[in-house]
């Protein structure tokens, strides 16, 4: 069960089905931050073609508008933030999260 567990928390294209499913639900209570626009889950499990870099190094989309879901909420929980080291977002405990 442990392997399960690990191959949604790493960067899989099983975790990025799994984001893809999930991403019609709420985003997490406790999410706290904003985007720092560094691009890194959109690496998530490849670049995508869609991925835009400016001459500051801040990025963007080109189909923001229409960007999916999973992109939209992404880190939707805290156990799909697989970005957590880099990304301006985070996760507190909210009572749901602490059990
Ligand atoms: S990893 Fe976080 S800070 Fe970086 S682009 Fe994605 S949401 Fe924004």
């Amino acid at each position: 069960m442990a392997d399960v567990k690990r191959i949604f928390e790493e960067n899989t294209w099983a975790a990025r089905a799994r984001r893809t499913v999930t991403s019609v639900l709420p985003v997490d209570k406790g999410r706290k931050g904003r985007c720092r626009r560094c691009g890194a889950c959109c690496k998530l499990p490849v670049e995508c073609t869609f991925l835009a870099v400016d001459e500051d190094g801040l990025c963007s989309c080109k189909i923001w508008r229409l960007r999916p879901l999973n992109c939209r909420k992404y880190p939707r929980s805290c156990d799909e933030h697989l970005t957590r080291e880099i990304c301006g977002y985070y996760f507190e405990k909210t009572a749901k999260t602490a059990k």
